[in-house]
């Protein structure tokens, strides 16, 4: 029997994991209707998902935007609205007609729209962790006083969601452990990592993903994320939340029980399985994923992360070790660091030096106050912005 019809909002709808999104979505007529589709400035491929999926409400983030979408959407013909600005991304995302928010927008600039969505009380299928990374402990306050659902398609959380106890609480579990691919540069030394490349760091054995999480995977700062959101998504210690690198990324994430017993969450890399999980959860649906064959792939290999070669990861242990809003001025160094790597302003080795130098200078502060938490937001991304000038003349 087919589950009850959702209207989702999709934020982020033209990257990466949009496409999986609506991939699955597409798998479903009659069970998923699309209420809104956002993208940052991409009209083009966001009028041809508008064509594709016929959403009520159209938003392009960049205000600029706006009058190429309005006129596209004439065009051709389509009744969908054309909204524009960070504004209208909280609009369609608090939306009453949309009962479901994907949060798939990349980096904090997704913050607003989640909270948004938790405030709202909606199922929200979350992807954007760089969100919960800087104001984990107000998004969740917000998810639970709005009466939003919380479902966690980052894979790993994904698999963690569906290895702990079906109550909902932590009776009996030990550890968490999240699998880590290594990304591309697994097994090299740190001096060899000095003159990769944008390129070279995009191009994930594993994963197909957008530029900023696959840069992230390259330096392992992606785990780092992930254990933050861990900590806050399920509420354990730092201590007991341990990365484990396993190249072949089938084993997504493990629980570790006290009697003993490890429960894994395994399947072929691809993100649909997750999404289809959390559109369709606590029912299941064919997420277009081919059945794992297990002896295809013959075995299963395990290694601890190099910290390092990939300083980043313990950069982010640091940072959640310190709390308050050390994460923040981490999650901010990191997206400044990354996109100056991506434009090849700094070098990959550059990434960890400015985010350390960042989280140095970082004075501290409470992680209560969304005011604050957004001031080591902009003050951090001031600072990185200065420090890699200095760093580029070198
Ligand atoms: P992507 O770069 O492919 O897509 C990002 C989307 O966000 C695009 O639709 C873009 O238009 C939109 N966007 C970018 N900047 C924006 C802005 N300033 N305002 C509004 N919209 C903006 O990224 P992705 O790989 O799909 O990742 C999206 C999120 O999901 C990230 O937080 C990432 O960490 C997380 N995630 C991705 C994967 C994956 O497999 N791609 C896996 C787990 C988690
Ligand atoms: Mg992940």
């Amino acid at each position: 029997m087919a589950g009850p019809l959702r209207t989702l909002a999709l934020l982020g709808a033209t990257g990466s994991i949009g496409g999986s999104t609506l991939d699955v979505v597409a798998r479903h007529p009659g069970r998923f209707r699309i209420g809104a589709l956002t993208a940052n400035g991409r009209v083009e491929e966001l009028l041809a998902l508008c064509e594709s999926f016929r959403p009520d409400a159209a938003v392009v983030a960049d205000e600029t935007a706006w009058p190429a979408l309005r006129e596209g959407l004439a065009a051709r013909g389509l009744a969908t609205r054309a909204l524009a600005g960070a504004a209208a991304l909280e609009e369609v995302a608090a939306d009453p007609a949309n009962d479901t928010v994907v949060a798939a927008i990349v980096g904090a600039a997704g913050m607003a729209s989640t909270l948004a969505a938790a405030r709202a009380g909606k199922r929200i299928l979350l992807a954007n962790k760089e969100s919960v990374v800087l104001a984990g402990d107000l998004l969740l306050q917000a998810a639970r006083e709005g009466g939003a659902t919380l479902l966690p398609v980052d894979s790993e959380h994904n698999a963690i969601f569906q290895c702990l106890p079906a109550d909902g609480g932590r009776q009996g579990v030990r550890r968490l452990l999240l699998t880590a691919s290594g990304g591309p540069f697994r097994g090299r030394r740190r001096e060899d990592l000095a003159a990769v490349t944008p390129a070279q760091a995009c191009a994930h054995p594993n994963w197909s993903m957008g530029p900023k999480i696959s840069v992230d995977s390259a330096t392992l700062m992606n785990k780092g994320l992930e254990v933050i959101e861990a900590r806050h998504l399920f509420g354990l210690p730092p201590e007991r939340i341990e990365v484990v690198v396993h190249p072949q990324s089938v084993i997504h994430s493990l629980v570790d029980y006290i009697d003993g017993s490890v429960l894994a969450q395994l399947g072929n890399p691809d993100m649909r399985t997750a999404l289809a999980h959390g559109l369709a959860w606590p029912e299941r649906i064919d997420s277009g994923v081919a059945p794992l064959d297990l002896p295809a792939l013959a075995r299963f290999d395990f290694e601890k992360p190099d910290l390092d070669a990939f300083p980043c990861l313990g950069l982010a242990y640091r940072a959640m070790a310190a709390g308050g809003s050390a994460p923040a001025a981490l999650n901010a160094a990191n997206e400044v660091a990354v996109s100056g790597f991506l434009q090849g302003r700094l070098g990959f080795l550059d990434i960890p030096v400015l985010i350390q130098a960042c989280l140095d200078a970082h004075a501290g502060g409470p992680a209560d106050s969304l005011g604050h938490l957004l001031e080591v937001d902009a003050d951090t991304r001031r600072r990185a912005g200065q420090l890699m000038a200095g760093m580029e003349r070198r």
